[in-house]
């Protein structure tokens, strides 16, 4: 492998656990043995589709404006968008903050949970390529800031009160945060390659 800062050509072997192999020639790290990142990345994932589960059945906000009250999910608020002539807004809040979000984590618990017997699930590199394609569009966290922002500017006009839908959703926000970070991608595909179909 070639160091991706200065070019210099490394063997790549097996480091152990906790432990960073770094360039000879400039120290960059090159990939590392994250502790128990098998265990940490499964675990996160089922966290994290455990707590998508609760962000679609439970409100995500309370509004209350004149006497009327509002509950709104977030599934809903995408339907409701799409349906009352947003489309475009309604598939975007649908597919980054329901879609995407369950099609990483079950990925990764796809890709790392047979792993943790020493097995990979078929198809699992597709799988595990796939889902470093689409890492950076998994951006969860931008609309949860966006949320914020609407409604500070939303505060003044109704009375507003976060549901047990928006609590599961920020801490969904962090465990698939903490799901991406649990392994090194090189580690992953040392793993995947060594593992029995
Ligand atoms: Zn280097």
């Amino acid at each position: 492998m070639a160091c991706h800062f200065c070019d210099t050509l490394h063997e790549g072997v097996a480091v152990p656990e906790r432990t960073a192999a770094r360039c000879q020639c400039c120290g960059v790290v090159l990939y590392q043995n994250r502790p128990a990142s098998l265990v940490r990345v499964t675990a996160f994932s089922l966290t994290a589709l455990i707590l998508m589960g609760i962000v679609n059945t439970f409100p995500f906000l309370t509004m209350e404006a004149n006497g009327i009250r509002t509950e709104l999910s977030l599934f809903r608020a995408a339907r409701e968008l799409i349906r009352e002539g947003s489309p475009a807004i309604g598939w975007c809040v649908a597919v980054f903050t329901i879609f995407a979000p369950l099609a990483m984590a079950g990925g990764m618990l796809y890709v790392c949970g047979p792993l943790l017997r020493g097995r990979a699930a078929p198809g699992a590199r597709h799988v595990a390529r796939w889902l470093g394609r689409t890492e950076p569009w998994n951006m969860i966290e931008v609309f949860l800031l966006g949320v914020l922002v609407s409604l500070m500017k939303l505060g003044d006009m109704a009375d507003l009160k976060f549901g047990v839908g928006f609590w599961a959703f920020a801490a969904l926000m962090l465990c698939m945060a903490a799901a991406v970070a649990g392994i090194d991608r090189n580690e992953l595909w040392d793993r995947l390659e060594v593992a029995a179909e």
